[in-house]
């Protein structure tokens, strides 16, 4: 994009380090055929589902085991050449761009389900294996892996990005979820960090300090995640409302009450619309809240009533329910194709995506306002959100070639991160840093915090190797 000066400092700072003969050659002597220079797989493992576009790595190595993550490492930290992890490239912010260059290491050849231990609701992956692969190993033995982002995302790129999604409300995140990983290092040892135990006070928490690392702190080969009996009953609905702040406060009591729902979206009424036309659903086109709840046939009914009063004082319809499992799917599905039915609702768009946090109390405070400065705008947009937790999504649908349309959404972004931290909330709930929040950041932890994430990072990569450019320069 050819971009005027006054959206110049939203572009990333590309500085691509030259990449020597040597390590080259040393590389493709190592993995032959597991090892990529083609333009078309660069490429592909160059961008993400951000806005930015920026040159490909030099090279892809496809790793099969661990001890190719650690010889692929050890060669990058021998010729100081970075080293970018890439599960399966869904992520939003700009983690996978190769700013300073060097090579992408594909973990998606590891795609082993390792041991399902029934009797301790664990399970231990590979990185490479994605979220509905996990819930297809495991449920024979009448266990589920609550965590879904949207997108089918692989284990080690959402604990790198401590990702969460519709189930978060009631099972927590990455975060809550894993229990121990297997790292190699800047230096390509491999390390070990927590155990399959349910707590341990044992020294410096690395499991967690990996979690949300973005690829900048190690290369995960190994994962063991929590798993939870499915529950004995499940039910959906939806439920309409005259507004975006019937909805919003609906929820805010739900929650403030401890109702254990599972599941409690937003979806405005604009990308109802779009998630009809994707998807052939017949849903109501207004604002409405998608929920789910989990537990035995009593306690379902009992939440659900709870919930059925809470929102008829403010308006909402009477629920439509989602009985089957496929009906439920069907919704489901929709519900995480919504990015993409918005996508094709403006060909040739992309999405600028918010992914603002705040208390629950402060949820309509910040929501509404950014409704309306969102309508102000004249761009258009989806929204929807995980409100339950206090975090939703808007996409400003932008030409990426319109340099003003560019300005508009992150002018957008930035009012709405800065209402957001005013209300002791958090720039990223869910996506990460990345690129795209780094000066947020700032903002958000301030330099004393992120000058100790710099020591971490200079303490643990001291060539500053492992997916440098990202989280802060
Ligand atoms: C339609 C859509 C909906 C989404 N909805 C949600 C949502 O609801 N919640 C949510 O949290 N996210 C959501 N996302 C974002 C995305 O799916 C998550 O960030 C996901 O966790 C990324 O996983 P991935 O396998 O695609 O990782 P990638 O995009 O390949 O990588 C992401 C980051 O992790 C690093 N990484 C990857 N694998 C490893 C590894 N093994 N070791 C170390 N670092 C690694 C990469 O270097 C990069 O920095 C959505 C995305 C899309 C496109």
């Amino acid at each position: 994009m050819n971009a005027p000066a006054d959206i110049q400092h939203l572009l990333p700072q590309v500085d691509q380090r030259p990449i020597p003969e040597a390590f080259l050659a040393a590389l493709q002597q190592r993995f032959g055929a597991q090892c990529s220079t083609a333009l078309a797989v660069r490429e592909q493992h160059g961008r993400d589902e951000s806005v930015f576009s920026v040159p490909p790595p030099a090279a892809v190595v496809f790793a099969g085991s661990t001890q190719d993550v650690a010889d692929a490492v050890a060669l990058c930290a021998q010729h100081r050449v970075p080293v970018i992890p890439f599960g399966v490239g869904s992520s939003l912010e700009g983690h996978l761009l190769a700013v300073q260059g060097g090579i992408s290491i594909d973990l998606g050849r590891m795609n082993r389900v390792l041991s399902i231990n029934a009797e301790d609701l664990t399970v231990t992956v590979q990185p490479g294996v994605t979220r509905k692969a996990v819930n297809e190993a495991v449920k024979g033995e009448g266990l589920f892996f609550p965590i879904d982002p949207g997108a089918d995302a692989s284990i080690g790129g959402m604990t790198a990005t401590r990702a969460s999604g519709t189930n978060a409300v009631r099972y927590g995140t990455m975060r809550e979820n894993v229990l121990a990983l297997e790292v190699v290092t800047a230096r390509g040892e491999v390390i070990r960090t927590g155990t399959r135990a349910k707590k341990s006070s044992a020294g410096y928490d690395l499991t967690r300090l990996m979690v949300g690392s973005e690829g900048t702190l190690g290369v995960i080969t190994e994962i063991s995640l929590k798993l939870y009996p499915l529950p004995e009953a499940i039910s959906a609905a939806v439920c309409s409302f005259p507004s975006i702040a019937a909805a919003v406060h609906t929820v805010i009591q739900v929650i403030q009450l401890g109702v254990p729902i599972a599941r409690c979206e937003l979806i405005d009424a604009g990308t109802v619309r779009m998630v009809n036309a994707h998807s052939k659903l017949g849903l109501r086109e207004e604002h409405m809240l998608l929920m789910e709840f989990h537990g035995s046939p009593a306690s379902v009914k009992e939440q659900a009533e709870t919930v059925q009063e809470i929102a008829a004082d403010h308006g909402g319809n009477a629920f439509e329910w989602a009985t089957t499992p496929e009906e439920r799917t069907r919704l489901w599905t929709a519900r995480h194709n919504a990015y993409f039915a918005a996508i094709q609702s403006k060909p040739g768009c992309r999405a600028v995506s918010t992914d603002t946090c705040v208390p629950i109390s402060r949820l309509a405070d910040c929501l509404l306002d950014s409704v309306a400065e969102a309508d102000a705008s004249g761009l258009p947009y989806f929204l929807v959100g995980h409100v339950g937790d206090g975090n939703f999504h808007f996409g400003y649908l932008i030409d990426p070639d319109n340099a003003e349309e560019r300005r508009v959404a992150e002018d957008l972004n930035v009012k709405l991160v800065t209402r957001a931290l005013a209300l002791e909330g958090t720039c990223t709930g869910e996506h990460g840093v990345g690129l795209h929040k780094m000066g947020f950041l700032l903002d958000e932890a301030g330099a004393g915090a992120v000058d100790m994430m710099r020591t971490l990072k200079r303490a643990l990569d001291p060539d500053n190797i492992l997916n440098p450019g990202k989280i802060f320069s």
